[in-house]
């Protein structure tokens, strides 16, 4: 027999998805693990209370660190055994890429790890460089640069090499070469490495196919790689191209595609390394992907492989093309930054309430004889719809519907006839729904109508601010309730944020075999706070998120899991309503100013006093430091 908990695992596929990371407890309660194997838990619901009685309000951002590390475990650990396995005589070195996400405490934990195995960082921008070089790395650690760059960039790349890092700028177009070199001639000391990065003719999949293939943004064409090599030796700098870079795009769902181009750059490696130029360094980029919706398919959502048979993968075929052309094996970078750093936030927040689609009882509707002709037919479709007529009743509904609209603005029907008419239109099709649901086929309008049925939870939150890939990129994310996971959910729902932007809304879920577009919650109940968490949004996702409606960061809690639960080492506030409005450039005093004015001009024309001025001013300037979210009881 299979327990409540147990059909609700299923219902949200936690174990598809939570790699071993995500559980429910005897409570009903969703748990963190630091690690598959690992049973000390956190109890989320738990967290949450905890952080309600320190004043901390939903909606918070919870990490766990502790997950970082042991993704970059992991990580680790699968290459090493390929490397074991296969046999491959280079080593493997990770570098993070900071745009992933570049919070310090991210970072920190991403370091504290990895500086076990030499992994260090890769750095896309001036901003990015410049943080990293403040950070400390372990002496063989890389610091790779990617992205575009001009001349300031490169000084401060030569800079960070003098101060002891390992620094490979990767030219990304010929113009960045011209930089180096310049630099280089006024430079002294330990000069930074250089790299190239190939455009590949292969191409990855997924949503990120584009960054691959000869139309990608970044890279060097083959002629461009040769003009490369030529300008470096004739300069005399040859000794410093040591690496050759490619990345063919984020979230890599198909591991066939990762293989082809894998054997392309091993190719191109090792033609580069027979024209005797001192390369070593072969990087691969990012791109492992994250099964966010746990079908293991090349589903843009998911990755058809492990990580274990993605470093198989790797480490088999760049073996296999040097083997055969006789070149020594490289050290492999590899940029993963999804993969690492997508577990180990959720962010957790409230249901507010239900937006209504069918106001329910109101009042009970009566039909009288004399009213609307169009508002007696739905009472009767309504009052005799069955299982033999509801498709048929239901095509009738909508006719009336149309008619209904119609008369009302034509002047014909009243206010109240429109209102009886549009509650009993949507009694129709509520039945018509449930007739639909007993029938063994169901056709395609009755999945709509489901949809437009289905509850609206009105959630505590800012689509744009916190899960910004699924408004842009349709990317899902596992979304759960935190409590109540003992009961199985009964109503079906999608989500709306407090953004007022139509887009900021939630209706597409994960599911094993398709994507779902309702999502099973319990019903709400008045009085009880109701929490759901968004899963996996460690990555991209903070960073990405923006400003719209001057929602702004959400609360966070760093947590850690120990043997007795959990402990919190660190409680930092979001963004109050005056840090988001001073994004957009309003300054405080500007504000206040502004404000007292208007209401000194009400004293004076003599309809205020100066008391009630005051207590305005006093009301208005303490919303500086209100929360940007809606508070659950009255006070944040
Ligand atoms: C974005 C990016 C990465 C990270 O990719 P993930 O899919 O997050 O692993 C790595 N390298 C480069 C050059 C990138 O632009």
């Amino acid at each position: 027999m299979t327990t409540a908990i147990e059909q609700t695992l299923e219902t949200y596929g936690i174990e598809n998805w939570g790699a071993g990371y995500f559980d429910v407890n005897r409570k009903g309660n969703l748990i963190v693990h630091p690690s598959r194997d690992d049973k000390r838990a956190a109890d989320v619901k738990e967290i949450i209370d905890d952080l309600a009685r320190r004043g901390i309000q939903a909606p918070v951002l919870i990490r766990f660190p502790q997950l970082i590390a042991n993704q970059v475990r992991k990580l680790q650990r699968s290459f090493q055994k390929a490397i074991a396995e296969y046999g491959y005589s280079g080593a493997h070195l990770c570098v993070y890429p900071m745009k992933v996400n570049q919070q310090r405490s991210v970072v920190e934990e991403y370091l504290r790890e990895g500086s076990r195995y030499d992994f260090g960082l890769e750095a896309g921008s001036k901003a990015e460089l410049y943080a990293a070089l403040a950070l400390e790395q372990t002496p063989a650690s890389l610091l790779v640069l990617n992205g575009f760059k001009d001349e300031e960039f490169i000084q401060l790349a030569f800079v960070g090499a003098r101060s002891g890092k390992r620094v490979v700028i990767v030219i990304e177009k010929l113009s960045e070469l011209g930089h180096v070199l310049r630099v280089a001639e006024t430079h002294e000391g330990t000069m930074p490495m250089v790299g190239m990065r190939v455009k590949l003719y292969s191409k990855g999949s997924g949503r990120w196919e584009k960054s691959g293939g000869e139309a990608a943004k970044f890279g060097l064409t083959t002629t461009e790689i040769l003009e490369v090599i030529s300008r470096m030796q004739e300069a005399g700098r040859i000794d410093m191209l040591r690496l050759l870079h490619f990345h063919i795009g984020s979230q890599l769902t198909d591991i066939k595609r990762i293989k082809n181009a894998m054997k392309e750059a091993a190719r191109v490696y090792a033609k580069i390394h027979q024209m005797k130029v001192p390369i070593e360094l072969l990087d691969v980029g990012g791109g492992m992907a994250v099964d966010y919706d746990g079908s293991k398919t090349a589903f843009d959502s998911s990755a058809n492989y492990s990580a274990q048979e993605f470093a198989n993968d790797v480490i088999y075929t760049i073996k296999q093309v040097l083997d055969d052309e006789n070149v020594p094996h490289p050290t492999i970078i590899q940029e993963s930054g999804r993969f690492l750093s997508a577990y180990h936030a959720i962010l957790v927040t409230n249901v507010l309430d239900e937006i209504e689609t069918v106001v329910e009882d109101i009042t009970p509707i009566e039909i009288r004889a004399d009213e609307p002709q169009v508002v007696i037919e739905l009472g009767d479709l309504r009052a005799t719809i069955g299982v033999k007529n509801y498709r048929e009743y239901y095509h009738d509904a909508l006719e009336h519907r149309e008619e209904l609209f119609t008369l009302f603005n034509l002047g014909l029907i009243t206010l109240e006839d429109r209102a009886k008419g549009e509650v009993l239109f949507w009694d129709v099709c509520e039945r018509a729904d449930k007739f639909a649901q007993t029938a063994k086929y169901v056709s395609e309008e009755f999945d709509d109508l489901r949809r437009l049925l289905c509850a609206k939870y009105l959630t505590n939150f800012s689509v744009f601010r916190s899960v910004p890939d699924h408004w842009a990129l349709d990317q899902l994310f596992p979304i759960i309730p935190i409590h109540g996971l003992n009961r199985q959910p009964t109503e079906y729902a999608t989500l709306c944020d407090i953004t007022c932007d139509s887009d900021g809304v939630i209706d597409k879920f994960v599911d094993l075999h398709d994507v779902k577009q309702v999502l099973e919650l319990h019903k709400l109940t008045a009085g009880e706070p109701y929490y759901i968490a968004f899963m996996l949004v460690g990555a991209y996702q903070e960073v990405m998120g923006n400003n719209h409606n001057l929602f702004g960061a959400p609360n966070e809690a760093h947590v850690h899991i120990d043997d007795n639960g959990y402990l919190i080492k660190k409680v930092i506030r979001g963004s109050t309503v005056g840090e988001a409005v001073g994004r957009a450039r309003y300054d405080r005093s500007l504000l206040h100013d502004g404000f007292r004015r208007q209401v000194a001009q009400r004293v004076k024309a003599g309809e205020m006093s100066e008391s009630e001025a005051t207590r305005l001013n006093e009301f208005y300037e303490s919303s500086y430091d209100a929360y940007t979210y809606l508070a659950v009881n009255g006070k944040q």
